[in-house]
């Protein structure tokens, strides 16, 4: 994705809040390819959501789930295939039930073994932390979405069809009014386009508006978001209107005929004029690449 080494992806399991009553978070603490991790826990069962990069860490989060569950089922879903998410998911094998919607299950058959390799070539720490990791495989795989029930608490795991990636989806605990978006929001960065033709141009814009549109239409209390802090709805509409603006600096400029490099500069330092504290400034070129591909009546599914 880019060409600078990445820092260590570790997460910090010692750092895990409690944001409801038996819903824990472990938070990615602001580094670089490490997910916010969730284990909700429900009277019968506990489900883990995201595993951290590579089995190392995925044990760590198994092992605090597991102190959490104090012999409870153990259920771990994951929001999407990318490494950060769901590369760890091989450490929950007799351990953990590991659900999927297909979409993503797809997704980790046909892209897992490309991104693996692609990761392993961002660095020492990160080619370490994938070391023997193998592509994960659900044990369950569904078409629509699954309600889980935990014991006096239900899960709601829906897929939202095409937006950052082919098979994204959220996960929504509805007694407590949380969301998890897995990287459908971030906070304090650029929304992240893996749009990298002509090997993966999955992510779309134009769907990713409308899913924003209809999670903030959910009203969540609390909403965790892929990577970043913590926070209230705002946090939907925040990654709602940066996607808006994104969308209409590109289209504007390429509807006047602008070629895409001069497009990519300035809506660059426009949208890093406007928001000067946020990083991943790489993820503005893609975002915009992506965009000159799309049409707004495109059923790009
Ligand atoms: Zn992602």
């Amino acid at each position: 994705m880019t060409d600078e080494q990445f820092p260590d992806p570790a997460v910090q399991v010692s750092g895990a809040q409690e944001i409801a009553p038996d819903l824990l978070v472990i938070p990615n603490q602001r580094v670089q390819l490490v997910p916010n991790i969730g284990i909700i826990g429900g009277t019968q069962a506990v489900l883990v959501v995201e595993t951290g990069m590579g089995t190392a860490n995925a044990e760590q989060v198994l092992a605090l789930a597991s102190e959490v569950a104090r012999g409870r089922r153990l259920y771990l879903t994951t929001t999407h295939f990318h490494p950060e998410h769901a590369f760890g998911a091989q450490a929950f094998t007799d351990h953990a039930n590991y659900l999927v919607n297909r979409a993503q299950a797809d997704d980790l058959q046909a892209k897992g073994p490309g991104y693996l390799e692609m990761f392993r070539g961002f660095g020492d720490p990160i080619a370490d932390r994938l070391d023997g990791v193998t592509v994960p495989t659900p044990d369950v795989v569904y078409d629509d979405g699954h309600d889980l029930d935990l014991g006096g608490r239900t899960v709601r795991l829906r897929p939202m069809g095409r937006g950052h990636t082919k098979g994204d989806q959220t996960v929504e605990v509805p007694d407590a009014g949380v969301l998890f978006t897995g990287d459908l929001a971030e906070t304090g960065q650029f929304a992240i386009f893996p749009w990298f033709p002509p090997y993966d141009t999955d992510v779309s814009g134009v769907r990713w508006l409308a899913v924003m549109d209809q999670l903030t239409a959910t009203g969540p209390r609390i909403v965790v978001p892929g990577h970043g802090d913590i926070g209230g709805p705002q946090v939907l509409g925040d990654v709602r209107d940066y996607l808006r603006e994104l969308r209409d600096e590109t289209w504007r400029r390429r509807d006047s005929a602008m070629g895409e490099e001069e497009i990519v500069a300035e809506v660059r330092a426009l949208l890093i004029g406007r928001h000067p504290e946020w990083v991943g400034r790489e993820w503005i070129e893609r975002g915009v690449g992506c965009l000159c591909a799309e049409h707004a009546s495109e059923p790009h599914w």
